[in-house]
């Protein structure tokens, strides 16, 4: 199966080894958070880093968790 339309994989993996362990700035419009791109288990993630005094970033850490089972 060859989708014209994929996004090209090879061009994809290069550029995600080439952004892991670096800082990408941005992520959050509330303070000066930076990304990382960490390769886990064969995945590459994006963590967004907050600075310690985001006002999202503690309503994040506030909240509590989604799928819940009790409603
Ligand atoms: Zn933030």
């Amino acid at each position: 199966m060859n989708a014209p339309d994929q996004p090209d994989r090879k061009g994809l993996d290069a550029l995600t080894e080439r952004l892991a362990g670096h800082r990408i700035a941005g992520g959050c419009d509330s303070c000066n958070a930076y990304q990382t791109v960490a390769e886990v288990d064969g995945i590459y993630v994006v963590k967004v880093s907050h600075d310690d005094w985001c006002p999202r970033y503690k309503a994040m850490r506030r909240r509590p968790k989604r799928g819940r089972r009790s409603r």
